[in-house]
Order: C-alpha cells, then structure tokens, then sequence
C-alpha cells in the first residue's frame, strides 16, 4: 500500500539585492532541501543558486506566467513537495511576484513560512536619517492614471514613506513631489544599495533635483524616501 505524503510548505525565500553575502544560512539550507525553487527569472537566480552549490530543480514563476503556474505549483504541494519562492533580488512578494502564489496556497491550507531576510526598503529606511517608527511602503507609483492623486496623498502623509523608483524617472518623481510639498521637504536617494558603489543624498527636494541635474546619468538601483511635513520643519526649522 502506498504511504499518503501530508501536504508540503511554501517557503517564501528572500535573496540578495546586490551583495551575496546576504544570502542567510537559513536561506541555503531551505532552497537545498526542498523539492522544486520557483524563481522569477531561472537564469538570473542560476547565478546565485550555482554560488551556493544549490541543484534543486526549479521552474520559473513571473507577472507573465503566473496565473497559468500558480495552480500546478499547489497541486505539488498538495501532493506533498515543498516548494520555495524566490524573485531576482529581495524578498518575494515585495514588488515582485509572490502574492498570487501565497493567496492560492492559502485557499488550499496549505502551510507558508516567510524568512526573513534582503530586501531594499528596510536598510534604506535605517540609514535614511528620517522617522523610522512609522513609515509606509508605496513601492512603484502608476506611471501615468492616477498618480498625481497618490502624490497628493503621499505628501500629507505623517509617516516615512519609501518608493521604489527607475533612475530615469526619478528626477521626475522629485518634480512632482516638490510640485505640491515645496522646496523645503526632506528627502532621500538611496541607491545600489549593498552594491560597490552605494550611496545616500540627504536633503530639500530642491536640494536633489540640484543634484539629479547635476548628474551625467542616473544609474542603479533607487529608493527614495519622503520625510512627514513635521519632520522637514524638525530638521530645517
Ligand atoms: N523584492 C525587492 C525587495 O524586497 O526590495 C524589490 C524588487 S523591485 C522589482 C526592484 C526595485 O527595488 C528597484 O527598482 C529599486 O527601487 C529597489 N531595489 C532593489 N535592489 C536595490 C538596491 N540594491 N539598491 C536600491 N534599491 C534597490
């Protein structure tokens, strides 16, 4: 008689967002012992997986795929394989793929266990120099319907609030918001963050629109990070 296998687990994985010694212990050993990795992009995540001496087999599970994938990956499940979620870079489900997947397992009962570990909004907030005991995570803004009316809200907001944002729309995304908080809003740019060339501008929205102009080009990876009106009259009274 054959043995019936309990359901297996969804384990959310977080990966590093530039720097491979981020990578936990945790992580490792999770990503070698379960039965099949879904990884946003296959090759990108070869790079790291092969670092780590990881052969698990894996499958890929991005915006374009997910509503076809995420079905069969919970039959595997179900069926008792554990399987691990893991986007180019950070934790899932974080500007990346993940909740579709996480919801799906969650309507069948089955089990989900989030590591914690990378992603790019916590180390910038930390070294921000801004508020860090309330903050809210925007993520992407809508590129064009509606986000005027976001920004709007945004700035009158009494919280830290993180965005992520492209490097070629950021000096537009500091226009905009200088545009309805003025000049004197406190503000930061953190990029290529755990990367060689990381880096933090502190200051006025109309002190970083100076230095993006300033800029021969823009490059890297971006948070940007808006201080609360009160905050902006603390530091620049
Ligand atoms: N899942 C990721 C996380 O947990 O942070 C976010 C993925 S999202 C598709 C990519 C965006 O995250 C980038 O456009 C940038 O805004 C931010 N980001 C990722 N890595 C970064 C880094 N090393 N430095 C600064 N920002 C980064």
């Amino acid at each position: 008689m054959s043995e019936i296998k309990s359901p297996g687990k969804l384990y959310l994985v977080p990966t590093p967002i530039g720097n491979l010694e981020d990578m936990t212990f945790r992580a490792v050993r999770i990503l070698k012992t379960v039965s099949l990795v879904a990884c946003e992009d296959t090759r990108t995540s070869g790079i790291l997986l092969s670092h780590y001496g990881i052969d698990t087999p894996r499958t890929s599970l991005h915006a374009h795929n997910e509503h076809s994938k995420v079905p069969r990956i919970v039959e595997k499940m179900i069926l008792g394989d554990d399987v691990a979620l893991i986007s180019d870079a950070g934790s899932p489900g974080i500007s990346d793929p993940g909740y579709l997947l996480t919801r799906a397992a969650l309507d069948a009962h089955l089990q989900i266990e989030a590591l914690p570990g990378p992603t790019a909004m916590i180390p910038a907030l930390a070294a921000s120099g801004l508020p860090t005991d309330k903050f809210v995570f925007e993520g992407f803004l809508p590129q064009k319907k509606g986000r005027q009316t976001r920004i709007q809200a945004l700035i009158e907001e009494d919280r830290t609030v993180i965005f992520y944002e492209s490097p070629h729309r950021l000096g537009k995304l500091i226009e905009q918001l200088r545009q309805f908080a003025g000049d004197d809003r406190q503000a930061v740019i953190a990029r290529e963050l755990t990367k060689k060339f990381e880096e933090y501008v502190r200051g006025s929205l109309a002190e970083l629109a100076e230095w993006v102009q300033a800029q021969p080009k823009i490059r890297g990876e971006i948070v940007f990070l808006l201080g609360s009106q009160k905050t902006s009259e603390r530091i620049n009274p």
